[in-house]
Order: C-alpha cells, then structure tokens, then sequence
C-alpha cells in the first residue's frame, strides 16, 4: 500500500474513532471521492458548485465540474474505452485578474456569448442541497449532462437555438 493510501486510510480512522471534520483541499478527484461527504468544486478562487459526495459525483451539474470529471480514469476497461473526456481548451485566467462575467467563460464549451461573458452567476441551491452557479442551470431545469459525454456542446447548441 502506498504512503499516500496509508495516510489517507489514517485521517478516516481518526475521523470516525473522534468524530473530526476534516476540510481536505486536493485536486486528486478520486481521493477527495474517498474521503469526502460533501464536495465544494473551486474555479478561480470562487466555488462553482456544492453538493454531497453521490450527487457530485453521479450528477454533476457545473460544466467546470463536468470536464474535471470526465477526465479522470475509470478502473473498467470497458467503461474506460467509452469514456469521453471533455478538453477544455485556452489557459486558465489569472486570479488576479479574472476575466468579467462568470470568471469560467474564456474555457467554457458551453458558454452563451452576451450572457456568461457580462453577467456573474450566482451559486444558487438549484434542488435540495446541490448548489451550482451557471447561468444554464436553474430550479426548474438544467443540461443534465453526465461526465464523460460528448453531447455537453450538442445541449448548449441546443439551448442557444432555443433562445434564438
Ligand atoms: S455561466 Fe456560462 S460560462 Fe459560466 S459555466 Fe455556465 S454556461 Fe459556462
């Protein structure tokens, strides 16, 4: 067992024999799905979306949360050759200086021109418990989008040929 898996077994039996709360900053996905209940995804300094670890993971919402997640790998072969990252292309803004609008704009697949580049989504609790700031996202309806397919630029297309 590596270090790090030693480690980490360690902090969950500490938080389980003192009940602790932990806040665990990483970027290693499948380890904050490990030792997480409750997962606050972070773009620039802001977060983008909130959820509890089932719901993050099984339905993310936030187009940031949704590339991030398709990305990382599947130990299923099968499941891994059908996996679709999404490649989200420019670099990442400085924090000093983030770009107007919702700060994810620039890299955004999705993003709606005259809307996301202008306006700062809010993060609103869009159902019980998920919260998520996109402006394509609202209590009454979102892009339900799983990570890993390719049809988050087919439902931004649509959407925007609906606005149209
Ligand atoms: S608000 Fe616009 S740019 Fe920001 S994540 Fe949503 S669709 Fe993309």
């Amino acid at each position: 067992m590596s270090i790090r898996a030693q480690i980490i077994n360690l902090l969950k039996d500490l938080q389980s024999k003192f009940s602790l709360t932990y806040l665990f900053i990483a970027h290693d996905l499948s380890v904050v799905r490990h030792i997480s209940d409750r997962v606050a995804v972070m773009y620039l300094g802001r977060i983008v979306e909130l959820a509890a670890n089932d719901l993050l993971y099984g339905e993310p919402m936030h187009p940031y949360t949704q590339a991030l997640l398709s990305a990382v790998p599947i130990p299923d072969p099968e499941a891994e050759e059908h996996r679709r990252a999404v490649v989200l292309t420019g670099d990442v803004p400085s924090p000093a200086d983030p770009p107007k609008g919702c700060h994810f704009h620039t890299r955004c697949p999705v993003a709606l021109e005259g809307r996301c580049d202008v306006d700062d989504p809010a993060l609103l609790e869009v159902r019980p418990g998920h919260w998520a700031a996109c402006h394509l996202i609202t209590a009454d309806g979102y892009p339900h989008i799983k990570a890993g397919e390719d049809s988050l630029v087919e439902t931004a297309a649509g959407i925007k040929g609906g606005d149209e």
